[in-house]
């Protein structure tokens, strides 16, 4: 099963975990995720010859900056040594102080293009109006609609201003001195969700993609081209191919076993699927909004609150567009 580990117990203790020496030269650093039900993001440093790699940035507060410029400190390094940033993905609790590192440190700021606002807002605009267009599709009474992006809102800076400088590609290969990092695009938590995989070390850098416990997040379903769970799905299946020993995710703790966890994630998500599957039959026509209200969430409804009902509309919105293109 899973390596024992300080995030490990620090997860089931709803607690931020301290910064860990994975392998050598490689960190994982938890930050901690004020106001937010997900508690903490584990964003990873790599060293190199000529410095370090950090892989995605929390939020864009002082709780973690002090956290995140404490653990580089620890590993003997300042901000200053930071060479380049690379994101996983564009989600608040990942880039949020992308651009305070950068101003910092000089280091060049890198994403997928199809997560990078700066491409993404001409098309599809903010996170906020392909989150409107998203809950209007699911069916939401205006005024839980209203709520629920105003909560949203109040969670989370999502940095829509971000520019970054360099943009990623499914296979590219990345070099800073001794240290080689592929790029693998694994969309479906989000579009331009991309994992960094060391050979070398034979790990992976997994971002939201993949987690040792429960579900993961399934992206926006906003538009005509979206299926977030297909997509899913397939990175899931090539995570389970690769050649690692190790896999390093964006929250909860690292694991060894990633065949497994694969394998149950995808079984779950069946499951998942198959109830989805019942409830539209029963109601043909229903909204995503009336198959959130009809699923089993683990607690009653009543007592989720605001974030809670947005991740689960957002998982049935996305079963639902999945379930609807396979049934011809
Ligand atoms: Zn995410
Ligand atoms: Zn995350």
């Amino acid at each position: 099963m899973s390596v024992p580990t300080v995030h490990r117990s620090a997860f089931h203790n709803r607690e931020v975990g301290a910064a860990e020496l994975v392998r050598d030269g490689v960190w994982a650093v938890p930050l901690p995720l004020t106001g937010s039900p997900v508690l903490s993001v584990i964003v990873h440093l790599l060293r190199h010859d000529d410095g370090l790699v950090l892989v995605d940035a929390g939020y864009p507060d002082d709780a973690c900056w002090e956290t995140l410029t404490a653990a580089i400190a620890a590993a003997g390094f300042g901000v200053g040594d930071i060479t380049h940033l690379l994101l996983t993905h564009n989600h608040p609790d990942h880039i949020g102080l992308a651009a305070r590192v950068r101003e910092a440190s000089g280091a060049p700021i890198a994403i997928h293009p199809l997560d990078a606002f700066q491409l993404q807002r001409p098309l599809r605009g903010t996170f906020f109006d392909q989150l409107e267009r998203e809950l209007r599709l699911a069916r939401l009474p205006a005024d839980v609609l209203a709520e629920m992006v105003d909560s949203s809102r109040r969670l989370a800076a999502h940095s829509d201003d971000l520019l970054v400088d360099d943009f990623l590609a499914d296979g590219q290969l990345l070099r800073f001195g001794g240290l080689e990092l592929e790029v693998l695009w694994t969309p479906g938590h989000a579009r331009g969700h991309v994992s960094l995989l060391d050979r070398a070390r034979r790990l992976l850098i997994g971002g939201d993609v993949i987690l040792p416990e429960g579900e993961v997040q399934v992206g926006l379903v906003s538009d005509e081209d979206d299926d977030p769970v297909a997509q899913l799905r397939d990175s899931l299946r090539r995570i389970a191919a690769l050649p690692i020993d190790l896999l390093l995710p964006g929250h909860q703790y690292r694991f060894d076993d990633v065949a497994t966890v694969v394998a149950r994630t995808l079984g779950e998500q069946d499951a998942r699927l198959a109830r989805a599957a019942e409830v539209l039959a029963r109601r043909p026509g229903a909204s995503a909004w009336e198959l959130t209200t009809q699923l089993d969430w683990g607690r009653p409804w009543e007592r989720i609150g605001l974030t809670g009902r947005r991740f689960a509309v957002m998982q049935a919105m996305g079963w639902q567009r999945y379930l609807e293109r396979r049934a011809g």
